[in-house]
């Protein structure tokens, strides 16, 4: 018997956990800048938080969630995205409170979940790094978010990237724009994939995300959404375009974007690979402003903007550009035991090492001088601390430095008392020379 992962999930093995690393710290170091702050929500929501803000007749709810009954015959599903779990927390946690600045700023990052066709770019269990900042409807607000993901791409290396945004309009505007796009649709019933002609009139919008060819032919044609702005969206949109033009961002406007989740309001972005070898998955970022989402989860009327990026596609990115990843930390320092008598004092000396704050490996392998080393270089030790029996009985350890090739004996208790000092005299002798 051999046991196999779950279909469209992967392992993140060292070698590759560095890049996640390097991509959540990236992260992390750029929210701290722009002052968001980290919620971290269960892996799991009651049905109805999913189902309530995403949309009943989106994929992500029709058919991509892992719901299930748990033994107490509650409803619940893995989180398939991290924006309604957050506004779940919001307004459960009273977020809203006079204690809190304004704009609520927030960040999270984690698994996501959609039982979904599994191919580059597309899992089952993913991973996505999203911000949320509640309480504001200044347009600057999606200007800096949107500022924000760019620059997070930038820091990473990415640079082969472009900015599409669209409006959807408030209330009023979706209202006559939906019945519009019926007008424009229902001529063509006929010949619309199954999905679009159910939806044509639960929620016509979704038809414009098919991602069926010929749907995406009668689309093309569609009335534009950006002609049924009434005058606060057209104002709104005209603010947004404005500060990106001021700020010198390049962007697109895809009137016939409408993403895959039904809160969103006013302006939506994606961000897109444009990196040759990146393939169909190319959307790496996405989001958009949800002013009515705050409400229909449970809380008063509170304006939201954010965005939420998967992992996977951003490392595909930066696969397809070639981005060079900063290198691995080195090791500070290895000690080599010659002989098992060597075998106590050689863990006293790496736990000393690491007293100090430094990185230290050893061999547990009982291997050859010789061959420890090799791992030695591997791991590529700035220092290599030799301790044979001879070194034992006078109580002192050889400490080499990989750079110059200077060695010096120094007694065991420098290394125990101040290993620091060792480290540095060792090291400077390096810049010096
Ligand atoms: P798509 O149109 O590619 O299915 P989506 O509209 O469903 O994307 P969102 O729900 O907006 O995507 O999620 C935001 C981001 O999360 C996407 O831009 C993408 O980077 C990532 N993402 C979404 N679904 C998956 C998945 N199944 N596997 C990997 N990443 C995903
Ligand atoms: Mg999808």
């Amino acid at each position: 018997m051999s046991y196999q992962k779950p279909k469209g999930t992967n392992d993140i093995l060292p070698g590759t956990s560095e890049k996640w690393q390097f991509v959540e710290e990236t992260a992390r170091l750029i929210f701290k800048d722009y002052q968001y702050q980290e919620i971290r929500t269960p892996i799991f929501e009651h049905y109805e938080v999913i189902s309530r803000s995403v949309g009943d007749t989106t994929d992500i709810v029709s058919k991509e969630m892992y719901d299930f009954y748990d033994k107490g015959d509650r409803h619940v599903t893995l989180r398939p995205e991290g924006t309604a779990p957050i506004v779940r927390a919001f307004v459960e946690n009273k977020l809203y409170g006079p204690e809190y600045t304004k704009p609520y700023k927030t960040y999270y990052m984690g698994p996501m979940f959609r039982y979904e066709r599994p191919q580059a770019g597309r899992l089952r269990q993913f991973h996505q790094i999203g911000v949320e900042a509640f309480g504001s409807e200044n347009p600057a607000l999606d200007v800096e978010i949107m500022a924000m993901a760019l620059d997070f791409f930038k820091q990473l290396g990415i640079q082969q990237i472009k900015l599409v945004i669209n409006s959807l309009g408030d209330k009023e505007t979706r209202a006559t724009y939906r019945q519009a796009l019926i007008d424009y649709l229902e001529p063509h019933m006929a010949e619309l994939s199954e999905d679009s002609q159910r939806r044509l009139h639960e929620n016509p919008l979704r038809v414009l995300d098919s991602k069926d060819k010929k749907d995406k032919v009668i689309v093309a044609e569609a009335p534009s959404i950006l002609d049924y702005l009434n005058e606060p969206s057209k104002a709104h949109f005209e603010a947004v375009t404005d500060m990106l033009d001021l700020l010198e961002i390049p962007y697109e406007i895809d009137s016939n974007m409408v993403r895959g989740l039904d809160y969103y309001t006013h302006t939506i972005f994606e961000i897109m690979s444009e990196a040759p070898k990146m393939g169909a998955q190319s959307t790496i970022c996405a989001g958009g402003r949800y002013n009515g989402l705050v409400e229909e989860l449970g809380g008063s009327d509170t304006p939201g903007f954010g965005f939420g990026m998967g992992i996977e596609r951003v490392l595909l990115t930066m696969e397809a550009e070639e981005v060079v990843i900063p290198a691995l930390s080195e090791l500070d320092a290895y000690v080599v035991g010659i002989g098992s008598e060597t075998n106590v004092a050689a863990l006293q000396l790496v736990q000393s090492i690491r007293n100090f704050g430094f990185s230290a490996d050893r061999d547990y392998m009982n291997r050859k001088p010789k061959a420890q080393f090799k791992t030695a270089d591997k791991l590529q030790a700035k220092l290599v601390l030799t301790i044979g029996e001879n070194e034992l009985n006078e109580g002192i350890v050889n400490v080499k430095s990989m750079a110059t090739r200077e060695e010096k004996a120094f007694p065991l208790s420098a290394i125990h008392d101040s290993f620091d000092e060792v480290y540095d005299e060792m090291m400077t002798k390096m810049i010096e020379e």
